[in-house]
């Protein structure tokens, strides 16, 4: 079986059964062999078959996320239906970048209310506790209800505040850190306002970070370049979303967003040799969301995932979420489906979770979390 995406080969030769897997990849360009990988699990017994209940109950990390696209589809029908909003439920089929945007839309349609937000926040919080998530970094847009029901300012307390709360009730099983987005759908100035707004906040050891997102065919880096670059002389890390659409005016554009060196990348789905390149130069970490990812680019397998291209070299990478409700999965089903797809030992496992660890932006926690993901091992091994 031979599978090829872009300057990369992946081979991989079943050998008697699932987990005796002859796995090499090289670079197809330059005819470099990469890595040569034989599990053979049965004979060395390193690579056992990790099961679903063991993959939910190790200590993971989610750094892409985004608070509206993780609401419970249950919760949506409930305040849409005591509300009396009328919405068209049947986007949720709709499985693409396009149909995220709407479904965004919709989701922002029905949360009316503080109270709405409130909820959700709590929600989305507890969601990721359950899936035995140990570090949690959330993002939003601090937006103000159309119907004038609260401000920006009101909506980005209320989560904050939900945050606090639950760090003083659940922060010894799950330290939750929030994101500040910039949506780049709307104009600059509420993007600069968001800034403003932020910097009065700068010492709420909360915000961890600033993520610019949004639909990528409303404007162009460039616009929000400078006000990014503010953002980082005033100390906050940042994320930006790269390379989600394929085009030669997204990837020139993702050349000016990695020349820009953010602190990491979301998704980088498109990307050329001289790109890659570019990325594995200069080192920066890079949050992966698997299915999200798989219905962007349009795959018919997430074998083809770039996962395989960055994981074997050694590059800072995780998995992540990006809208549970959007894309109906978790984190477990996130992290699960590509230990299948690249069929990941144990080892392989915990050192992605390792990895993952160390492009957290809140590094003061780092310590402590790397020592719960090698006790989860460790202890896994006893058995
Ligand atoms: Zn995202």
């Amino acid at each position: 079986m031979q599978i090829q995406k872009k300057n990369f080969i992946l081979l991989s030769v079943a050998l008697l059964n699932k987990q005796q897997k002859l796995s090499l990849v090289f670079d197809n360009k330059n005819t470099q062999f990469i890595s040569l990988k034989i599990y053979l699990a049965s004979m060395i017994g390193i690579a056992k078959g990790l099961t679903q209940d063991f993959v939910k109950k190790a200590p993971k990390i989610e750094l892409h996320a985004h608070l509206n696209g993780c609401v419970r589809r249950q919760t949506l029908f409930e305040i849409a239906q005591r509300k009396q909003i009328n919405v068209d439920f049947s986007i949720f089929d709709l499985r693409n970048i396009k149909g995220a945007f709407s479904i965004f839309q919709l989701i922002h349609q029905v949360l009316r209310d503080l109270s709405d937000i409130r909820r959700v926040s709590r929600e989305v919080l507890e969601d990721f506790k359950d899936q035995n998530v140990a570090y949690l970094e959330l993002r939003t847009t601090p937006k103000s209800c159309e119907l004038g029901t609260y401000t920006k300012e009101q909506y980005l307390a209320t989560v904050i505040d939900e945050i606090q709360k639950f760090q003083q009730l659940h922060g010894d099983k799950m330290q939750a850190r929030l994101l500040v987005s910039i949506d780049r759908g709307r104009p600059l100035d509420d993007a600069r306002s968001t800034l403003n707004h932020i910097l009065k906040l700068k010492n709420n050891n909360l915000i961890a970070g600033i993520d610019f997102s949004g639909n990528p065919s409303k404007s162009t880096f460039k616009e929000y370049e400078q006000l990014l670059e503010q953002a980082r002389k005033e100390g906050f890390k940042i994320t930006i979303h790269v390379a989600e659409l394929e085009g030669d005016e997204y990837l020139q554009e993702s050349f000016d967003i990695v020349n820009f060196k953010p602190d990491r990348l979301g998704h980088f789905n498109f990307y050329n040799q001289e790109l890659y390149n570019k990325v594995r130069q200069l080192d920066i970490p890079i949050e992966m969301c698997p299915t999200s990812n798989f219905y962007t680019v349009n795959m018919k397998s997430l074998s083809e995932h770039h996962f395989k291209e960055f994981f074997y070299q050694g590059h800072t990478i995780n998995l992540n979420t990006d809208d549970t409700c959007v894309f109906d999965t978790d984190i477990t089903q996130e992290h699960f489906k590509m230990i299948q797809a690249f069929n990941l030992s144990e080892d392989e496992f915990k050192q992605l979770l390792l990895r993952s660890s160390n492009m957290i932006f809140d590094q003061s926690y780092r310590p402590l979390l790397q020592q719960r993901i090698n006790e989860y091992f460790s202890s896994s091994q006893k058995q």
